[in-house]
């Protein structure tokens, strides 16, 4: 069952109000920290608060916060955690309409209250959908996003498989975005992100020689991360709607390795740099394709560029953009009988 996460901004809060989600917020990372380094942790219940402190505090949330330290615990993950946010689950959230708005109710350090929410159009369509019972409601979280307090709830839903049948193969490249190829028919998405690529490359390449560690993640900046977001959505989008248009109940991708923290030369920067731009596209294409009940599936990358439609595979095969089969002379743009191949699935599924 696919999940999206709904994030609504509280309408307005009052200073009043703000105040005390900021106060929950300190309370329960300070209760988080606490617990982190609590001896008995595993057998904690919510009544291990009191021992934490005699105020009042909402038992819902207690009982998030234990079971999350000790998830996190449990995967060593956290020494010490920043901010804590409060967390409900999904019996102690409710959304309701009144009038023409929406509120959500939750617990907090007075009584339970319901405030508005701020909803787009497409974020009303899913709060009817929980109104009306087509989606399930999970866990809801409080935080701060840019002075603005939001909840985030947590929304699951069944999605119809598709009973189309047909394969859709995407490769994934540099000149084109994307290349998609179902059947006979093939499709190229193109967009800036080549250039985008190139530029950090470069500027990249220039600074490797100062920097002792390159680290990728951190030296893209925000904006332009946020850029490469939007075209990614955008493209993915186009892809998906491509594979409804045409009949594709499946669509194949290839399952890249991970992308890497630490790049050692600018040859590697380079290529992480990549992985990390596909690594969200082919994310994005993979919920899309969820929502809309089009199954994914994962293929081995091995020979994917390198094979000719007869069987003949050679690394020569391949030059640049040009596939060129050195046997039967056959030639093709590379990304496209790339994508043929991924469709076909011929080095086999990722396990
Ligand atoms: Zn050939």
């Amino acid at each position: 069952m696919p999940t999206i996460t709904l994030r609504l901004e509280l309408h307005k809060p009052t200073k009043a109000k703000q105040d005390m989600y900021e106060r929950m917020t300190e309370v329960n990372t300070a209760f988080a920290n606490w617990l982190l380094n609590h001896p008995e942790l595993n057998q904690a219940t919510s009544k291990l608060f009191k021992e934490f402190s005699s105020q009042r505090f909402p038992s819902a949330v207690v009982n998030q916060t234990i079971r999350e330290v000790k998830a996190q615990k449990k995967k060593q993950k956290a020494k010490k955690f920043r901010t804590f946010w409060c967390c409900f689950n999904n019996q102690n959230v409710k959304v309701e309409k009144k009038g023409a708005f929406y509120t959500v109710s939750f617990p907090t350090l007075e009584k339970r209250i319901g405030v508005p929410v701020v909803a787009r159009p497409y974020q009303e369509a899913w709060l009817n959908r929980l109104l009306d019972g087509t989606a399930k409601q999970g866990a809801a979280k409080l935080y701060k996003k840019r002075k603005k307090w939001c909840l985030a709830i947590a929304i699951t839903f069944d999605v119809k498989p598709r009973h189309e049948t047909k394969v859709m193969g995407v490769d994934l490249g540099l000149r084109y975005i994307a290349v998609a190829s179902v059947g006979t028919k093939s499709w190229f998405f193109k967009g800036n992100q080549c250039a985008f690529v190139r530029r950090r490359y470069a500027a990249l390449r220039r600074t490797l020689g100062k920097a002792k560690k390159l680290q990728m993640i951190r030296k893209i900046g925000r904006k332009e991360s946020r850029w490469m977001k939007d075209q990614n959505h955008k493209i993915s989008r186009q892809i998906v709607n491509v594979a409804l248009a045409n009949g594709v109940g499946v669509i194949r991708m290839e399952e890249l390795t991970g992308i890497r923290k630490r790049a050692t030369s600018a040859k590697e920067a380079g290529r992480s740099l990549h992985s990390w731009a596909f690594h969200q596209l082919q994310t994005m294409i993979a919920y899309k394709a969820e929502m809309a009940g089009i199954r994914v599936e994962w293929v081995n990358p091995t020979y994917t560029s390198q094979t000719c439609k007869c069987g003949h595979r050679e690394k020569a095969n391949r030059n640049g953009i040009c596939f060129r089969c050195q046997r039967c002379g056959y030639t093709l743009h590379a990304d496209l009988n790339g994508a043929i191949n991924i469709a076909k699935a011929i080095s086999g599924f990722a396990s």
